[in-house]
This record gives structure tokens, sequence and C-alpha cells, in this order.
């Protein structure tokens, strides 16, 4: 768990406080540590007179015995007063915030132990200081637009490691279906480590960002993001603007949504991002020539990859495994997945491409006869050979191709910088510039290309990036 306090620990922070006060009618205060060279968690509780347990709960440790130097964990202390924490969003200073609270800067840093220049990041929670029983503690705000659970401000929980939805819903009072409604999942059993769930019918936040007022909001969902996966930025104005900005040394394309006031970018986060905090910057053009710079540091966590295991090749190993080779076919396959087209042919969530179990996630990293490392760029399926492949979302066909390394492969546009890609098939029913619909057959599974047997590889990128496809199936994206 090498990172800052996370989100998740904070919702649970929030859903344990919120229990706490409901039950006894005040809570305990609350303390950020943060980890020393030689702590365990048990002597981290001995020293605080509380349990390992509840410092675990209470910052969403899957497993306490793995904290490292440097680690924020929430302590919970008994008192007559609960914490007020705040959650930075993006746009905010820590000047905004200890005025809007009316607290001072120095308070603050030391209260969070910050760093001298107080740096601060999208999703962080803040201890603010001390509030009575009475006042709203301050909690996450979902995108104004995202369209799942109204427009109000709702909780956003981080799924940690082994939690079912039913134990999430629990732990919030809330009943399972409002949280499968709020977020339109397809099937209930499929969460993930790192996903955000929107928690509907928990109290508002305050906001402190000093936006321009063109402005409305400027979001990013999920507030921590994570390697491997896909995100967004979302700027509201008041009047029709265009947007340009870079996150992680790429451009970001924005795209208008609804009424044309909304402007969206999805955003894949490369697997290999060092987990840390990154600034965005994107700058507003109104239609009278202004400018309007924005910056925000958003935070990136590590994802939870897997060692992948050695991969015998069957076939030719001069050719699959020749780097030359390999090169100009990933320049080819990138120089088609990295195009951006405006239009969005996709809606709701993708879905899967083939009816098997998954044999390998994303992610990984795999060893292949010879030594030759690689990070698994795809999803798995080990489907029969002749089983069918389909199209996850609408779109447009690209390419079909028969590639030494990936096969028979096809791959589909479905606008706003997101493609899927079919790999090592036996058939492919479509071609370049064919429309397909979401569950057309569009092949049939096979062992063409460098495989150990037949399976269906599938990608997705999104701007770029080869992101874990299966957050697609189980989230719908704007
Ligand atoms: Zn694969």
């Amino acid at each position: 768990m090498r990172r800052w306090l996370s989100l998740a620990s904070c919702l649970l922070l929030v859903a344990w406080l919120s229990q706490a006060v409901l039950a006894q009618g005040t809570g305990g205060g609350v303390t950020v540590y943060v980890v020393q060279r030689g702590d365990t968690l048990a002597l981290i509780a001995e020293r605080y007179g509380i349990t390992f347990e509840d410092i675990a709960r209470i910052n969403g440790l899957a497993n306490p015995n793995s904290i490292d130097v440097g680690d924020r964990l929430l302590i919970p202390l008994t008192g007559e007063t609960y914490p007020r924490v705040h959650f930075v969003q993006a746009g905010e200073t820590l000047d905004a915030i200890a005025a809007l609270y009316g607290v001072t800067i120095e308070d603050l840093k030391a209260l969070n132990q910050l760093d001298e220049a107080g740096t601060i990041f999208v999703g962080l929670a803040l201890v603010i200081g001390s509030a009575s029983p009475s006042e709203p503690v301050a909690v996450a705000e979902a995108p104004a637009d995202a369209g799942t659970a109204g427009s109000g401000p709702v909780v956003m929980h981080s799924v940690a490691r082994g939690e079912t939805l039913f134990r999430i819903a629990q732990s919030y009072g809330v009943t399972m279906n409002s949280i499968v409604q709020a977020n339109m999942l397809s099937n209930p059993e499929v969460i993930y480590p790192g996903q955000m769930l929107i928690i509907p019918g928990v109290e508002a936040p305050q906001l402190a960002a000093g936006l321009p007022a063109l402005i409305s909001s400027f979001n990013v969902t999920p507030l921590s993001l994570m390697q491997g996966r896909t995100g967004e930025f979302w700027l509201q104005a008041n009047a029709p603007v265009s947007v340009t900005g870079a996150f992680l040394d790429q451009p970001l394309q924005f795209a208008v949504e609804g009424d044309g006031l909304v402007n969206v970018a999805l955003i894949g986060v490369p697997q290999d991002t060092p987990p840390g905090i990154y600034p965005v910057s994107v700058i507003v053009s109104d239609s009278a020539g202004g400018q309007y710079p924005i910056s925000a540091n958003v935070q990136v966590n590590a994802g939870d990859y897997d060692e992948g295991g050695t991969i015998r090749v069957t076939g030719d190993a001069s050719v699959l495994l020749n780097q030359a080779v390999e090169q100009q076919e990933e320049d080819l396959v990138t120089g088609l997945m990295s195009r951006f087209t405006a239009g969005q042919a996709f809606s709701g969530a993708f879905g899967l491409p083939a009816a098997a179990t998954i044999t390998s996630g994303f992610g990984s990293t795999r060893t292949y006869t010879g030594g030759v490392q690689r990070v698994h760029t795809g999803t798995d399926f080990g489907a029969a050979p002749g089983s069918p492949v389909m199209a996850a979302a609408s779109g447009q066909v690209v390419m079909v191709d028969n590639l030494n390394i990936r096969g028979l492969a096809t791959i589909i546009d479905h606008g706003r910088g997101v493609y899927t890609g079919y790999w090592h098939q036996s058939e492919a029913y479509v071609s370049p510039g064919d429309y397909v619909q979401q569950g057309q057959v569009i092949g049939a599974v096979g062992s063409s290309g460098r495989v150990s047997g037949p399976h269906l590889h599938w990608e997705l990128w999104v701007n770029g990036i080869p992101v874990d496809p299966m957050q697609w199936v189980v989230q719908g994206f704007y």
C-alpha cells in the first residue's frame, strides 16, 4: 500500500463516523499518522490504545501487514467531537480551503502532515478540525452531469479488494439496489478493486474552488486515478467554450456533450505510470478570444497487477519473438488506435467480446520462452476454437489484417479516441469501413499469431493508451 491516504479509506471513515454518530449521538476525533520506519500496525494501535483491526477497517486495508513508510493512516481518537473532513476537488487551493473553514494554512499543514509547500491533490481527504455533531461531515462531490444520480452531490466509494456490493451497501446503510441503480451496474456480482461507486443519499460537500466566472465546474472522475485504467475530466461552462489541455504528457481531447456547455475528455492512464501526484492543465477559450488557464493536482494510484508466469509460444520463435517484427506491428496498431474521431458510437457499458471465462487479465508481466518480458495489454478469454467473437460496442471497423504476432486481428473505432482490438482469430466476418453493432458477431476464436493455445485476446485503447477493458464492461462512460 504505497500511497497517501486513499479515498477509499476516507470514505470508509465517513461511513464509520456516520454510523458512530447515529448509534451514539457522538463519535470519536481523528488524527493523521504517517507511518515511520519500524512501525507495524500493532505497534501503532498500541500507541493510540485502539485495536489494529479498527485501524485496518477505517483505512480500508485489505492486508494489515502491508503498510509502508510514508503511508498516511487515519487514527480514530475518543472524544466529544468528530472530525470534519474535506475532500479536495479540482481547482481548489489550500488557501481557499483554509478560508472556507476559517482555519489557518499552518493548521491544515500540521493537522494533515503536509509537506512544506502544502501540496494537495484532487481526492485528498483533509482533516479540517473538529465539528459539533450537528454539522455535516464533508464528502466527495460527483460530477454534476454524470447523469447517474440526479445532479446532487454524492459520496463516492472506491472498492477495496475482497469487498462485495452487499458489504458496501451495509456499511453505508443503503440498499444494494440503490447502488446498482445509481451506478447502472449490469451485473452486481462484477465489481473490482479501485472501481468508484456512487453511494446515493449522503450529505453535500462545500467547495472552495476559485474558478473563473465563466466556468461552473471542473471535475476529475474518479477522484483518484489508477494505473492502467480510464478516467475523465469534466468541464462545465456558462457559455460555449473550447478546451485544450494535457495530462501525463498526453494532449487531452475534449468532446462537447449535451447542450454544448459540458466538455469531457477521456484519459487512459498508462499502466507503467509511477504512482504519484501529477498536474493536469487546461486552457479554456471563450468566443471573444479570452483564455482561462486552470490546473489541478491529480493522484495516480498503483494498480493491482499480477505476475503473468511463463508463456510457451507455439510456432516460429524467430518471427514471433523478433524485435523488429514486433516493433513494426506495434507501430501499425498504435498508429491506428491512437486517432481521435469526434463522434461517439458507443453508449453505456461495453459487452463481453466472447462467452467464455477470462484466462489472463490485463496488466500482468509475462515471460516468454527465451526470457523476453512483456506486459499483457489486454484480457484473454479461453473460448473454444470457432466460437463467436462479438463487437463489444458499436463502431466502425478500421482494420482486419493477418499479423505475425496478433494473428488475424480486427480493430473497431468507437469514437472519442476509444478503440477495441480482437486478436488471434481464425476467421473475420467484417471488413474495414463496415459499421458494426454492439454484440454483432465479427469473427471466430482461433490460435493465429503468438499464442500458446486458442483464445481471444481483447484490447481497449483510450486516447492512444491500452487500458484494462474490463473497467468498461462494468461501468459506462460518457
Ligand atoms: Zn492476451
